[in-house]
């Protein structure tokens, strides 16, 4: 009897020691910076983190938790509110002194073929019209998904890695005093890794012959960013492109614009065998979700050495 009780409350510690985070890699972060931490992790590997469903599993698990840390995530918005009208947990965000840079691919690959287009053929009435009709379905989208249009993929940049990184070991420190200088031992460690995969990823992608790659989800604007490459991708503002775009994704890869298409199995697998099927692009599974992001930007930073550079 006496053991069960036991068992019970130390249970109870257990729990009042968890970390709420969105996704696996800020979990892996918050692991490598305070191993001895639990964390709670809201999207499992079968979910869309863009329109999750907080379940109330999760959230009697974060009811025990310390505090959660939140990266701006645009669903966010919406479990956290959720969260802080049926627990005490105490929400930080973690994502300050991050610049946000917004999703350009798509549009912007558009108005090229717009100037083009004019240029050619010098239909300016035409052209213009057509322009016109691209803005209004622009907007349409903007109103159905109140986007504003800032790329929430913060983590696929090592130096964003690193901001990540010195925010969770500040507040982690606040939260755990007594770990202080361990928690600080363990984010120099950390920080030296990011510094060692920037180099590395560098090594890869510098000297690519084609420098832009086609994605099934826009997770890799910061990445992109980062190693003076492009991405383009199959999804603009949440969904999936039309036939007319898709085809234009198609003709880059066939005029070797882009060398790699990338896809995780969550997201818009129907175009991704479409593009890969009219194409021939070597098609990777490169997954932002995956818990130690380190190791899988690596990979995709080898993927495209070694399809991209001739
Ligand atoms: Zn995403």
């Amino acid at each position: 009897m006496k053991k069960i009780a036991f068992t019970f409350f130390s249970c109870v510690f257990l729990n009042a020691q968890n970390i709420g985070v969105s996704i696996k890699p800020i979990e892996y972060l918050v692991n490598k910076i305070a191993p001895n931490v639990n964390t709670v992790v809201l999207v499992d590997d079968n979910s869309n983190p863009h329109n999750f469903e907080l379940k109330a599993k999760k959230i009697l698990e974060l009811d025990k938790s310390k505090a959660f840390f939140a990266i701006g995530v645009e669903a966010e918005d919406v479990w956290l509110s959720k969260l802080k009208e049926n627990t005490k947990i105490k929400v930080i965000r973690i994502d300050d002194g991050i610049k946000k840079i917004s999703y350009a691919h798509l549009h912007e690959h558009e108005h090229d073929a717009h100037h083009e287009h004019e240029h050619e053929h010098e239909h300016e009435h035409d052209a213009h019209h057509e322009h016109e009709h691209e803005h209004d379905a622009h907007h349409e989208h903007e109103h159905h998904h109140h986007h504003s249009g800032a790329d929430v993929h913060i983590w696929t940049s090592t130096e964003n890695l690193k901001i990540l990184s010195n925010n969770i070991a500040k507040n982690l420190k606040l939260l755990y005093p007594e770990n202080a200088a361990q928690i600080d031992k363990n984010l120099q460690a950390l920080l030296k890794d990011l510094e060692d995969l920037k180099t590395k990823i560098n090594e890869q992608t510098k000297d690519l012959k084609t420098k832009a790659f086609i994605s099934s989800h826009p997770a890799w604007g910061y990445f992109a960013k980062e190693f003076n490459l492009k991405e383009y991708s199959l999804e603009f503002e949440g969904k999936e492109l039309k036939i007319k775009e898709l085809k234009k994704m198609i003709d880059l890869a066939k005029e070797n614009k882009a060398c790699l298409l990338i896809s995780s199995a969550l997201f818009n697998t129907k175009s991704v065998n479409l593009v890969k099927e009219q194409s021939n692009l070597k098609l990777a599974n490169i997954n932002a979700l995956t818990y130690n992001i380190l190791d899988e930007m690596l990979n995709f930073a080898k993927t495209l050495h070694n399809n991209c550079s001739n």
